[in-house]
């Protein structure tokens, strides 16, 4: 074994090195030594880290004062991880160190060469420990005074209160964690994005890429809706392609690190990639799946003609077909707990326990996410997770209606999953049956044999639909052919903000707000051009604001359920509502005549009436536009006639809250799930006579409520003359066989009696 230097370069490095350069260092090492156009860096390896500590004499205070802490204690806790962050950035590094360092970035091509610098935090006894997104990284740095202070407060930033807590939770000893620090080149991107090298839900030998102007921060934190580009490897061509508007780009602040700008007008509706682009990136792409063996999430930057390649990890979200999936982890492993399958398919992984957001930072990629339930604002923690466990809540609760949308299983309403199950077990979950079993289950993917054709899409006279909560699902949902969007429901993009309306509001960020709304609906509206798309104006209940900014001005409700949501918070915050007419009106202006909106929660015809005079007041041509109102509260299954004789021009079964208020059952509540019946008589009575009424007077009348993606259900819906259904993603396939097969039986019984009468004519 070779003496472990102070700095290494990146071809220096090889994968035993990975204890001397963290998990980042030798992946950025192995990336360059098979050919991926990486830029430059040098590592200054957990060895000077060591040193420092040796010489700082940290080493024998520091620790010390961890080993003792209780990290429940938060307040402890954080004042723990202050003063070792102070030690460690107030000591002195050893100048034998600083020379090296120095001197490595005077042999960068150029000695005012803009640098990022990242942790790369590794474990002794375990090597390849992930310490993923708990220490910093510097973007944007220039000259060595400043590199030096990057590097050191890097160091510091092992002893965040996070990582303190991460660590002890895990069971690592912080005196065997060490840090590395990658010094980059800090490519200053024309465009950048992100590539899947396999499709990361179907597996398919696609490549896809996600692109925008600027700094590849943008695409990655979410903060612009990126082009989609999919690379199909076997024909060398790209099948498709969505370009988004894209408004707005993350670009370098001379020395002051990153900010966000608007993207010049005539870029931000063109596309971000040239074929050829897309081709080369997919071409390194494969390079790395080969290399590594398995499907890869590649990082990649653009300037001029040079192409590089940033990042490369395993894709963590392959599943394989959920029927498949579930066959195979029967019987095997053991069954530890239960709960509801809220969205199907079979991911294995470690548990993470989180209480609420600010825990986000411990979920890495490929984790078990476990929680009491989940919030908005941990919808980023979500997006990053292979599974989802929760104690509470039902088929419609938060968990469930994300994780379908984003394709990662869950299973809610387990009661104790936080309590049976341990931070680090590996575990394995099946969303489609609701069972969580001990260990990781093998599950072998399945391949669609290429000899087997693809069956012809079945016609059904009913509309199939499909319900979309965020813009980023609108491709999938797209691709499942559906005849519209039934529910968009447009709460959850303003959730992902972290942010209420409210504080758009006072902070006078009204156009931000506006904007936010304007591209996520356009996103929906694009994929499903010239299909009905249905916008829901906002509904979330105040408890779901709580946590974000502006969340402590929401008024304290004892049952927000029964609260101040959907319309009657819209018609009494005029400004709220006004902001969301206003992006609708955007995009009729821009042709977008596909667009209807939905008003949620409404309880009597005068609420719509009022909500229709307030977008006439803003100029909508009211009479032009498809309003239509959902039917949540029994007294709108009621007042339906009245609903239409003011003119709604379509109503859809929001079931999800028409079952819990017809029948006083909380439908997050697991303690009463067992009563929650979508086929309780006086359910279907509701339902029935609306429907009745809607279709003499020739009213469309769907269902988007969760009981509208059930077989059973959408059987009798069907048989009752419902005119649409929206369901899930996930669910439409059986949806549409569903509905093809009940108006076959129905045409089928009509013959029959037909001919029977004949006969006895
Ligand atoms: C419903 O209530 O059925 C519905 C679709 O709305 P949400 O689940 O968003 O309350
Ligand atoms: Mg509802």
């Amino acid at each position: 074994m070779r003496e472990m230097p102070d700095i290494l370069w990146l071809e220096e490095i090889r994968k035993e090195d990975i204890s001397a350069v963290g998990g980042k260092g030798a992946s950025l090492g192995e990336m360059s030594a098979i050919g991926l156009p990486v830029p430059r860096a040098f590592v200054v390896t957990s060895h000077a880290f060591r040193q420092f500590l040796i010489e700082s004499g940290l080493e024998k205070t520091l620790f010390t004062q961890l080993e003792r802490l209780d990290v429940e204690n938060s307040s402890e806790l954080e004042k723990a991880a202050e003063g070792a962050k102070n030690a460690v950035l107030k000591a002195k590094m050893p100048a034998s160190i600083r020379q090296k360092i120095r001197e490595a970035y005077r042999k960068m091509e150029d000695s005012q060469m803009v640098v990022a610098v990242r942790s790369s935090a590794t474990a002794e006894d375990l090597p390849d420990a992930s310490f993923a997104g708990q220490q910093e990284t510097y973007l944007n740095i220039r000259g060595e005074k400043n590199l030096l202070l990057a590097v050191q407060r890097c160091w510091a930033s092992l002893y965040g209160a996070r990582a303190i807590y991460y660590r002890a939770k895990q069971g690592f000893d912080h005196r065997s964690v060490n840090i590395a620090v990658v010094v980059q080149q800090l490519v200053n991107s024309e465009k950048a994005g992100v590539m899947f090298t396999s499709h990361p839900v179907t597996g398919e030998d696609v490549s896809i890429i996600e692109g925008s102007w600027g700094l590849g921060e943008a695409v990655v934190s979410g903060s612009v809706s990126p082009d989609k580009y999919v690379f199909d490897m076997r024909t060398g061509k790209v099948i498709d392609r969505l370009i988004a508007n894209k408004r707005v780009q993350i670009v370098s602040d001379g020395d002051n690190g990153t900010r966000t700008v608007e993207v010049p007008r005539h870029l931000q509706d063109a596309p971000v990639l040239s074929d050829d682009e897309v081709a080369r990136l997919a071409k390194f792409g494969k390079i790395a799946e080969n290399h590594y063996g398995v499907p890869q999430d590649v990082e990649w930057a653009i300037v001029g003609e040079n192409i590089y390649i940033l990042q490369s990890r395993p894709i963590t979200t392959i599943r394989a077909g959920k029927t498949e999936d579930s066959l195979r982890a029967e019987g095997t492993g053991k069954i530890i707990l239960q709960g509801q399958g809220a969205s199907p398919g079979i991911a294995s992984g470690k548990v993470v326990i989180i209480q609420d957001a600010r825990d986000a930072g411990l979920v890495k990629d490929g984790d078990i996410l476990v929680t009491r339930m989940t919030n908005p604002d941990m919808v980023p923690a979500m997006r990053r997770v292979a599974a989802i466990v929760t104690d509470e809540g039902g088929m419609t609760c938060h968990a469930a209606i994300v994780s379908r949308e984003l394709g990662t299983p869950a299973v809610v309403g387990t009661k104790t999953a936080t309590q049976v199950l341990k931070p680090g077990q590996i575990i394995t979950v099946d969303g489609e049956k609701g069972l969580i079993y001990e260990g990781a289950l093998e599950v072998p993917r399945e391949k669609t044999p290429a000899s087997v054709p693809s069956p012809a899409p079945i016609i059904t006279a009913t509309s199939v639909k499909v319900n979309v909560s965020m813009p980023e699902a609108a491709a999938r949902a797209a691709a499942t052919g559906a005849d519209g969007v039934g529910l968009l429901r447009i709460e959850h993009l303003i959730l992902g903000l972290n942010k209420t309306p409210g504080w758009f509001i006072a902070q006078g960020r009204e156009e931000e707000f506006i904007q936010e709304l304007y591209t996520g609906i356009k996103q929906v509206l694009d994929a499903f051009y010239g299909k009905p798309v249905w916008v829901r104006t906002l509904d979330a209940p105040t408890d779901e604001f709580r946590n974000m900014a502006g969340g402590q001005d929401e008024p304290i409700e004892h049952n927000p359920m029964l609260g101040w949501r959907g319309i009657r918070r819209d018609l009494q915050s005029p400004d709220q509502f006004r902001l969301q007419v206003e992006a609708f009106k955007r995009l009729w202006e821009q042709g977008y005549d596909n667009l209807g909106i939905m008003f949620p929660m409404v309880s009597h015809p005068s609420e719509f009436i009022k909500a229709r005079e307030m977008m006439r007041g803003w100029g909508v041509d009211v009479e032009k536009v498809t309003l239509g109102v959902m039917i949540e509260i029994p007294s709108s299954a009621i007042l339906i006639e009245d609903f239409i004789r003011a003119g709604i021009r379509f109503a859809s079964f929001g079931t999800n809250d028409l079952i819990q208020y017809t029948l006083a059952i909380d439908r997050n509540n697991q303690n009463v799930a067992w009563m929650y019946q979508p086929t309780h008589p006086a359910v279907l009575a509701l339902i029935d006579s609306a429907i009745q009424c809607c279709r003499r007077h020739c009213v469309e009348v769907s269902i988007c409520g969760q009981a509208g993606s059930e077989p059973p259900m959408v059987k009798w819906l069907v048989e009752h003359g419902i005119t649409s259904v929206s369901a899930n993603i996930d669910a439409i396939a059986k949806i549409r066989e569903t509905v093809a097969r009940t108006e076959k039986q129905i045409l089928l019984e009509s013959a029959r009696k037909q001919n029977a009468r004949e006969r006895s004519a």
